[in-house]
């Protein structure tokens, strides 16, 4: 939040430089060629023409579309990055290497378009930044865990700022710095302050 604080104000001829889950915004990326859903707190990013929003899809990058569902086994996308933990399918084919391929692309695309800010979607092996699950989705007792997926570990280990579609009073805070005439609903709240985070997590 206080970094989005940070931000400056945008121009149309100084726009706004953002990566998106290229989901996010309503590509068909998803690992059965959906869009994984509406996320109009992403989509309204899009609307404003002093942002620019560059669209990327990881996952896509390695493995194509459509794909198997992939997950984390053994840690976050840190411990990936640090050779700590692996990418599985659900049919257990080993994606590791081609995930942490698709999280150097992100990285240089993230770098060579200069990005200020990164809204990737949550819960994802890849773009997930707040939650994502711990071993398969699929499995009968499915398990959470906090931390950022591959790709966006890769970019927060770079100084890149990521904040996911679920994180609404951040992304309040960015609407009103893009959009100065934006009034702040301070009644929304970013993931990790939620009921169901405080309470799955007990914190
Ligand atoms: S890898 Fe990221 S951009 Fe691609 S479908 Fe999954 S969440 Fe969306």
């Amino acid at each position: 939040m206080s970094y989005i604080n940070l931000l400056r104000t945008p121009t149309a001829t100084h726009p706004l430089r953002v990566l998106m889950s290229a989901c996010l915004s309503g590509i068909a990326c998803g690992y059965d060629s959906t869009a994984n859903g509406t996320y109009p707190s992403a989509l309204k990013i899009i609307g404003y023409d002093n942002v620019n929003v560059i669209k990327f899809c990881p996952e896509d990058h390695s493995f194509g579309t459509p794909r198997e569902m992939c997950d984390i086994h053994g840690g976050t996308g840190i411990d990936v990055l640090e050779g700590r933990a692996k990418v599985l399918t659900d049919s257990g084919i080993d994606w590791t290497d081609g995930m942490i391929r698709a999280s150097e692309k992100m990285l240089e695309i993230a770098l060579n378009e200069r990005i200020e800010l990164a809204v990737l979607m949550d819960i994802s092996a890849a773009c997930g930044s707040q939650v994502i699950y711990s071993g398969s989705r699929f499995a009968e007792n499915k398990v959470y865990q906090i931390g950022a997926g591959v790709c966006a570990a890769q970019l927060i280990r770079n100084g890149i700022k990521v904040i996911s579609q679920r994180d609404y009073a951040s992304l309040e805070v960015l609407y009103s710095k893009i959009d100065p005439t934006h009034a702040i609903d301070t009644t929304r709240t970013d993931h990790h302050e939620t009921e169901w985070y405080k309470t799955y997590f007990n914190k």
